[in-house]
Formats: structure tokens, sequence, C-alpha cells
């Protein structure tokens, strides 16, 4: 058996009464409102016949932490001798990135300190031979600590990706009362129409939080873009100063998101597993040799500043790897590649490829928007008919009438600027971290 040590969790115990949680603020001198271990409860409403179930989770300490792997600073290790994951505050850059990484929502990001923080599994309770404070604080023994067969299939509300975390859940039968998708055949008297529904669930991603991230991708494209035409002949010139200040104002834009700001020195640290870190090192390398290159006309370097400019749209949507899509075509229509081709395409003068990219960008636009499911919201039904008219509808007259005209070519640049930019911002309400499988969502009930 390959086994190691991990939490064990017994779903017919739990009794949802935060024993755990409580020892764990005592032991680790946590305060809420983050706590480090959490206590999801399903079936809130308390509908008779659907069960009322309680998951205890935190760190589960996994093996192939996805954590560790994407934190661009270093700031997590794994202690070989216990296997607890370890998060250094002092090295940690405030970017969240570990929190789309962790499927069981176990990094908590601190407002006050600008950091994370994270259960530590009692590392040093570990390293004295006892076992941690919330497992022996389990009054009724649902949570508890011991040998943890890391080949038994992931049970109930426990991630199915392949990164091995340290627990195992038993009496899984509970499942049989948890519905899947539509419970109104469920006989439940007194209601006509109950459902489980992840509709309205709002994601720790969303457009509002990751406003930063949406300009600072965008400014990118349109940089790598506009970069990319300089190595055909017909290229619109762009004045060098305007580069300058794209490139400072996107700098200065992802600088300031983070937690620790006078830390972001450290964002390229973990190069070896982080696409985040990889990001940051190649937008400093495609801004470093395309500036030079615009300087000296140097061909080598305008070679080496359009392959460093492709590296960072390439880890632009590696980062976004991580998280789990609401959408189901392969590519989305705000990927950093297609947008920065368009833009490629407008300074180049190729416009019958821009037409035909627009037109790829906005059917995967329409693609994305109508499969997700919370695009309930009238707001976005009216910006996401503003972005199909002013990226699609316009560009097409503009260039079926004649883009030759100067006045004409502004007007594009600004209707597909404003189009793309409210795609890249909507994208961020299409994705979502994963989260603890069926305590995600609602039910929504219906009396009768
Ligand atoms: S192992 Fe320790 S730090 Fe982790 S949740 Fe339990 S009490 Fe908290
Ligand atoms: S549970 Fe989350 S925070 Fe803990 S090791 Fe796994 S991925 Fe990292
Ligand atoms: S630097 Fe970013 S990814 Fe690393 S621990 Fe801090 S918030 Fe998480």
């Amino acid at each position: 058996m390959n086994s190691c040590n991990g939490f064990i969790f017994d779903y017919s115990k739990c009794v949802g009464c935060h024993a755990c949680l409580v020892a764990c603020y005592n032991e680790n001198q946590t305060v809420p409102p983050i706590s480090w271990r959490t206590i999801n409860h399903f079936n809130k409403e308390k509908l008779p016949l659907l069960g009322f179930i309680h998951q205890s989770i935190a760190c589960n300490h996994c093996i192939e932490a996805p954590c560790l792997k994407s934190c661009p600073s270093g700031a997590y290790s794994m202690d070989l001798v216990t296997g607890a994951v370890i998060h250094d505050a002092d090295k940690c850059i405030g970017c969240k990135y570990c929190t789309w990484a962790c499927p069981f929502d176990a990094p908590k990001y601190n407002e006050a300190k600008g950091v994370i923080e994270k259960c530590n599994f009692c590392n040093s309770r570990l390293k004295e031979g006892k076992e941690p404070a919330c497992t022996t604080n389990c009054p009724t023994g649902a949570l508890s600590f011991g040998t943890v067969d890391m080949d038994k299939p992931k049970g109930f509300g426990i991630t199915q990706n392949p990164i091995s975390p340290r627990i195992n859940t038993v009496v899984d039968e509970v499942l049989q009362n948890i519905p899947s998708q539509n419970m109104g055949a469920t006989g439940v008297e007194g209601y006509d129409f109950i459902q489980f529904s992840r509709k309205g669930i709002s994601s720790s991603i969303n457009s509002k939080a990751e406003w930063p991230l949406a300009l600072f991708t965008f400014i990118g494209s349109i940089m790598v873009g506009w970069f990319w035409s300089g190595i055909v002949d017909q290229s619109i010139e762009l004045p060098l100063w305007v580069f300058i200040l794209l490139g400072s104002v996107s700098a200065l834009i992802s600088v300031f998101h983070l937690g620790k700001p006078l830390k972001a020195y450290l964002s390229v640290v973990n190069i070896q597993t982080s696409w985040l870190a990889r990001e940051i090192l190649s937008f400093g390398l495609f801004a470093a040799t395309a500036f030079v290159a615009l300087i000296t006309n140097s061909f080598s370097l305008l070679i080496i500043g359009n392959i460093a400019g492709l590296l960072f749209l390439v880890c632009i949507e590696m980062v976004y790897s991580v998280v789990r899509k609401r959408y189901n075509t392969y590519i989305h229509s705000a990927n950093t590649i297609l947008t920065a081709s368009a833009f490629f395409a407008f300074f180049a003068n190729y416009y019958d490829l821009l037409l035909l990219i627009l037109v790829i960008k906005s059917a995967l636009f329409i693609a994305r928007t109508a499969i997700v499911e919370i695009k309930q919201v009238p707001l976005n039904t009216f910006v996401s008919f503003l972005r199909l008219f002013l990226g699609f509808v316009l560009p097409i007259g503009i260039i079926a009438f004649n883009p030759n005209i100067n006045y004409i070519n502004q007007l594009l640049i600004v209707f597909i600027l404003i189009a793309e930019l409210i795609d890249r911002i909507l994208y961020y309400n299409d994705i979502e971290p994963e989260r603890p499988m069926h305590f995600e969502g609602e039910l929504v009930v219906k009396k009768n």
C-alpha cells in the first residue's frame, strides 16, 4: 500500500460543531474571520430527506502540491520528514495565485498583512510525536490523523486532480443523499422543485477583483502585437514613447496589485515550476529587448524581442491553466495570442487577416458567454452586446467601406480597443478556482 500520514474524515460522524476549527485558532493563535480550517455544510436549508452533511477541511499537504508549484516567489516548501507543506509569509508577495491553484481553498489571504496564511499541519506538534490540534479535539472522531492510503480513490467532495492530497474520506455513502442535478423527483413533501445549482455562487476570481490583471495582460497583448508588426514593411509606426508608456503603466499596475509591492523583486524566484514567475520574467525580457531594438534598429534584437513576446503570451495562458473554466471551448475569445494577432494585423495593414481574427474572436465570445450560466446579469448582457457591436459589426462595416482613410483607421482601432478590453475584463467572470465538490452550490427551492 502506498501510504503516508494525513487526515481521515468520516462524513457519518461529523456533527458540524466547529471544535476542530476552534482548536486550530487556539493552537496557532490565529484570529477570525480568517480560519485555516473550514466547515462546509450541504443542505443549509435543512430540507428533509436530503441529509444534513458537513465537511471539515483544511490544507491536505498534497504530495504534488499545486500551491507550491505555482507560487512565483518560492514561499512554499515541504518538510520532507513530516510531509507538511509550509508557507513562509516573509517570502510571500501577496499575489494570491496559490488561492487559484489550491482546490481546497486552504491558502487564506490576510488583507491586513497583505500575505497568505494557511494550515501548517501543526508541524511542531508532529515533530514532538503529537497529533494536530484539530484532530485531537474532534469530539466525535469524525476528523482523525493516521495512515492514509494514497491508492484509495479520492472520495466524496475531494478533488480528482492527481495532486495526492493526504486525506482519506470514509463512509462516502452519505453521497446517496446528495442529489447531483435535478431533484424534482425526490418526492419531498411540500416542495415542487428542488435543484442543486451553482448559479449565483460567487467566485473569488471576478472582473471586479482582477481588473489589474485584465489591464496588464491586455496592454501586454497590444505591445506584443504592435512589436510583431515591426517585422513587416507595411507596419504603422507607433512612437517610441507610446511603447515606453504602455510598458511602464502595465508594469506599475501589476506591481500595485500585489499585497507586498515592495517585494515584487521576489516574483521571479520560482522560475523552475511557476508559470507566473515565467510570465513576469518573459515580460521583462520582452520589454527590455524590444526597447533596445527600437532604439538601435537591431534586426537580431527585433527577432529576439518577437520571440520573447510570444513566450510572454504563452506564459500568460499557462498561468490560467490552474483554474476551472465555465466555458468549454478549447480557447477563448480573450486569449492573449489571438488578441496580439489582431493588433498585429491592424498595425501591419493586413485587413483580411484582421477580419478573420475578429470573426473567430466574436464566435468564441458568443460561445463563451452563451455557455456560462451566471450570465443572468442584465448589465453583463448589455456589455456583451456592446463588445460584439464594437468589435465585430462596426469593424466589418469600416473595413468594407475604406480602411485607408486616416480618421476611419483611427476610429477602427478605438472600437477594437474598447471591444477587446471589455472581452478581457469579462473573461475573469468566466473562470473560477476549483473548490470542494458538492459544497460549492446551493439548493434552489420552490415550495408548493
Ligand atoms: S493541522 Fe493544525 S494548523 Fe492545520 S487545521 Fe489542524 S489545527 Fe489547524
Ligand atoms: S491543500 Fe491546497 S494549500 Fe494545501 S498543499 Fe494542497 S494545494 Fe497546497
Ligand atoms: S507569493 Fe503569491 S502564490 Fe506565493 S504564497 Fe504568496 S500569494 Fe501565494
